[in-house]
């Protein structure tokens, strides 16, 4: 899927960002950082980027067997930072060359990134180094595998087991032109024999040093045995400077939470890592979000939420991806954080502000676009959702919403009211609309029109299409 994060850069972030422009320059105008200390690491396909805008490259075996630590520093990697150390801008990266050339006010992920990751020794290395050196990153996503109880209908079989065990059982989506899924151009190793999973033990010893941020995603890493041995080596071998996230879908058996509980609360009272912070995503409430992600039992969900909660005093931020699902009903999840907020914030530091959420919105696969709605009839659903969040707005109390949330999810009534399709688009949005979710009925034993009474006529209405 592909998501739309929202920039809400304050004026004091834009003076630190561009505070360091003339300083990156002095390597290269087109130089960044994330190339060299960022990396997202997908070992259940051998595959990595630096950042999410280039496309995953593979991962050559050759070249993990002689350094595991190709797991990030791979040939491609090396070239591409060549070519930006020379002032080019690698294609992969366009998405920021996009930004940069509308002019020097825009921000690009590649200046934000630059002031974040930027320490005078980790700029001096690259300085002082060659092309070609290897480095370690300071912040690493990795994924251990596509484990997952989960199939989202958004995402994909090379991020979910059992994704991909339905696409082996019914073949792809071919009624649809985007997102089939298909499974034949990809392979997935098993956990246990992975060849990638044994390189990044082996490098692991080495890349902690410098590590400051690690984050876990999925699949579902709470049924990675790989995320509990790496909890147990924090254990053992404590990071006091490191920052751990894990992204969890929290539908996992009660008894993986009490499991995670008992080490994020012993990792983090022993003073073992820095910090801990959980992300969960959740695109609306009750029957609509568990249609949403197939897998999701809300009852679980939130009986896990409050054990978390509950046990520990860390925070936990929900990723609510803005869908064309989650149009109608938002204001449910609205009000569910409300709640939550009463029962769990505290007045101490803290506990200040323990439920936290962000709203990208959700551009790919287009069946899911919200901009396929028509106007007139759905924008107004969008405004009352605004008017909830702004008839509960307290930047000073912990127990309502803040300005940051309500400018941010603005910008996606902003981006829903301005996004125009062509008639061309449209239709073939409003077509994939009704046949994948056709299909997804057929398959999953759902109901749309049940489910979505509100989106029953416009269901019908893409079957003309
Ligand atoms: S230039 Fe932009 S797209 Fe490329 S690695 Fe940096 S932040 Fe990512």
């Amino acid at each position: 899927m592909i998501l739309s994060g929202l920039r809400n850069n304050t004026l004091d972030d834009i003076v630190r960002i561009k505070k360091f422009i003339p300083i990156m320059n002095e390597i290269s105008p087109t130089f960044c950082l994330a190339k060299w200390h960022h990396t997202t690491i997908y070992l259940g396909t051998g595959e990595t980027h630096s950042c999410y805008h280039p496309a995953p490259h593979k991962i050559p075996l050759n070249e993990i067997a002689v350094d595991p630590s190709a797991l990030h520093n791979t040939e491609q990697k090396k070239h591409e930072r060549l070519e930006m150390l020379n002032g080019g801008k690698p294609s992969g990266c366009n998405y920021c060359w996009n930004i940069e050339a509308l002019g020097e006010d825009y921000i690009s992920d590649r200046k934000e990134r630059n002031s974040t990751i930027y320490t005078p020794e980790r700029f001096q290395q690259i300085k002082d180094g060659d092309w070609f050196q290897n480095i370690n990153p300071q912040y690493i996503e990795i994924s251990f595998g596509n484990e997952c109880n989960f199939k989202c209908g958004y995402c994909h079989p090379k991020h979910s087991s059992a994704y991909y065990k339905e696409i082996k059982d019914h073949g792809p989506y071919t009624m649809v032109k985007n997102h089939r899924n298909d499974i034949d151009w990809f392979k997935i190793y098993e956990e246990e024999t992975n060849p990638y999973v044994e390189a990044w033990w082996r490098w692991w010893p080495e890349v902690r040093k410098t590590l400051t941020i690690l984050r876990i995603t999925g699949g579902e890493p709470l049924l990675q045995q790989s995320t509990w041995r790496l909890l147990e080596d924090l254990e053992n071998n404590p990071l006091p400077n490191l920052e751990l996230n894990i992204n969890t879908n929290f539908g996992v058996k009660p008894v993986l939470i009490d499991r995670l509980v008992e080490k994020v609360n012993n990792l983090v009272n022993g003073g073992k890592i820095k910090d801990f912070k959980i992300f969960t995503s959740m695109d609306t409430w009750g029957t609509q979000a568990e249609y949403i992600r197939t897998g999701l039992d809300i009852t679980v969900w939130e009986r896990n939420l409050d054990t978390y909660l509950t046990k520990t005093s860390l925070p936990i931020t929900f990723m609510i991806t803005f869908n064309i699902l989650t149009v109608t009903n938002f204001q449910s999840l609205l009000e569910k954080i409300l709640e939550w907020r009463v029962k769990y914030n505290g007045d101490n530091q803290n506990k200040w502000q323990r439920v936290r959420f962000d709203t990208p919105f959700l551009k790919e696969p287009l069946q899911y676009d919200m901009n396929l709605l028509p106007k007139d009839e759905f924008l107004p659903y969008m405004y009352s959702h605004l008017n909830y969040i702004k008839s509960n707005l307290d930047d000073k109390n912990r127990f309502k919403f803040n300005d940051l949330e309500y400018a941010k999810f603005e910008r996606v009534v902003k981006y829903m009211e301005t996004s125009i399709y062509t008639p061309e688009k449209l239709k073939e949005g409003k077509k994939d609309f009704f046949n994948w979710f056709a299909e997804y009925d057929r398959r999953r034993g759902t109901n749309f029109v049940e489910t979505f009474p509100e989106l029953t006529e416009f269901y019908w209405s893409c079957n003309d299409n």
